[in-house]
């Protein structure tokens, strides 16, 4: 194994893609040191050698030595449907003609059409949708909203959540090594609730779980004093490592929560437009709970392009008195993007493909998993499955595992992620229209990935 020879996946299917250009380790190592001194530290550090993509197709990219990968992280699932998907470029380039930008200032026939949509597939009654540039400034203002609308700084979080990267945001983040900051403008209170299979009950049925984690947010909120805004949950925890609680469980929350007259802001940024294969939104998962207060999402939406966005009933997002806007929320630019990325994914019935494909893929892992001494666990649902790594033999979480899986897996011509509690998950969550060949060849190289770690870690 070199770190720069050829992904095997290179080795099958068309070289779609332009192979000009292909560059020295010198090129490489050139650019990696401007980027060294002019970027954070804490940037392009997934890979030792940080990979450089220049262009995708479909389910592939490409890095600018030729190498072809299958992606099975979708550029941190922002590439829902595919890479390059005409459909998209072709509404982003007739629009980019016309104008980039206008600004909330004014109407948009877009912003207009794609509200409409989000709204009606939201679920939530009467809903108003605001239109911001991330995931975590959708939060951002949902965390706004809940506590203008409530009076109160008080929110409720899971353990081992993340929800963005903002001051704000980083207050409501149950894993301080996601957290850059232990100070906050919110006082958060966290419970549990996402971690299913680790921590003190761990070894509860689902409905066990469930009672304990209601029975714990009671206690909470009986021993808090003052008012509490909102709960912030991810459905499924995705930098945690593609964890969740069972089905139902904020259903249980909601009875709590309505008891008290606490929002729920259910946070779609990975779990939304179909990506859990069963439902549309996460929160469907926990359906007596619905629908929510507040729905934040980003990501996949516009397939690459910057969108997110809050769905919240009328009289919560009209809560606030000062006009508040997001300049390049809503732009025409990536409404028109979004609008032929969700069309694509509702006339293509990707939700269905995510069930079916996701399905297979997931059987393909566990079958890869019984082989290998290094999987605890296989666990999510549709095209979001996470892949826990222990050292052999043992029940002790194995970051070094994940990392050397990861850099195998580059190997094989596979990009997957990672993440979780102990840092030690595998995060697997391709383009929603990956294909029955490519699960099972991703499936080949996880394989060979996690044999080849297994060797090296004895
Ligand atoms: N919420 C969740 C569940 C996320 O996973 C993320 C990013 O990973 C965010 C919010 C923040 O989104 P963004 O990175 O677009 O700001």
């Amino acid at each position: 194994m070199t770190p720069t020879g050829t992904a095997t996946g290179s080795q099958t299917g068309p070289q779609t893609g332009p192979r000009t250009g292909a560059r020295t380790e010198s090129a490489h190592a050139a650019l990696h040191a401007r980027h060294r001194a002019v970027l954070p530290d804490w940037l392009a550090t997934y890979y030792a050698r940080p990979i450089e993509l220049t262009h995708g197709e479909g389910r592939h990219v490409w890095d600018a030595e030729g190498n072809r990968y299958l992606d099975f992280f979708g550029g941190i699932l922002t590439t829902m449907t595919a890479h390059a998907l005409p459909e998209v470029t072709a509404a982003v380039a007739e629009q980019a003609g016309k104008i980039l930008h206008t600004s909330t200032l004014y109407l948009s026939r877009q912003a207009v059409e794609l509200a409409e949509r989000i709204a009606r597939l939201s679920g939530i009654p009467d809903a108003r949708v605001f239109f911001t540039t991330s995931g975590t400034e959708a939060n951002d203002t949902a965390l706004l909203l809940a506590t203008a609308y409530r009076g109160s700084n008080q929110i409720l979080a899971l353990r081992n959540s993340y929800h963005g990267r903002s001051f704000t945001s980083i207050g409501v983040t149950g894993n301080s090594s996601w957290s850059p900051t232990s100070l906050s403008p919110l006082q958060t209170l966290y419970v549990h609730g996402g971690v299913r299979t680790r921590g003190p009950y761990a070894h509860l049925s689902d409905a066990e779980f469930t009672a304990a984690c209601t029975a714990d947010l009671e206690d909470l909120l009986g021993q808090v004093g003052g008012r509490v805004a909102a709960l912030i949950a991810e459905p499924i925890q995705g930098v945690g490592g593609f964890t969740s609680g069972p089905d139902g469980l904020l259903a249980a929350f909601r009875r709590v929560l309505d008891r008290h007259g606490i929002l729920w802001i259910t946070d779609e940024v990975q779990t939304g437009w179909g990506r859990t294969g069963d439902h549309f939104w996460g929160w469907q998962a926990h359906a007596q709970a619905g629908p929510p207060d507040i729905l934040t999402f980003a990501k996949g939406i516009g397939n690459g392009l910057s969108m997110g966005g809050v769905v919240a009933r009328a009289d919560v997002m009209n809560c606030l008195t000062a006009n508040s806007i997001s300049t390049f929320g809503g732009s025409p630019i990536t409404t028109a993007g979004a609008l032929a990325n969700l069309g694509y994914l509702l006339d293509h019935d990707l939700q269905g493909n995510a069930r079916r494909v996701g399905g297979l893929l997931r059987s393909r892992l566990e079958a890869v998993a019984a082989g290998s001494p290094l999987v605890r666990e296989v666990r999510g649902r549709g095209l979001m499955l996470g892949v826990e790594l222990v050292e052999p033999g043992t029940d002790t979480p194995s970051p070094t595992a994940a990392a050397l899986v990861l850099e195998s897996a580059r190997e094989h011509g596979l990009l997957i992620g990672k993440g979780g509690r102990d840092g030690n998950a595998l995060r697997i969550a391709p383009p929603l229209t990956l294909t029955v060949a490519e699960a099972e060849e991703g499936a080949q190289a996880l394989r060979a990935a996690l044999a080849e770690a297994a060797e090296s870690l004895g």
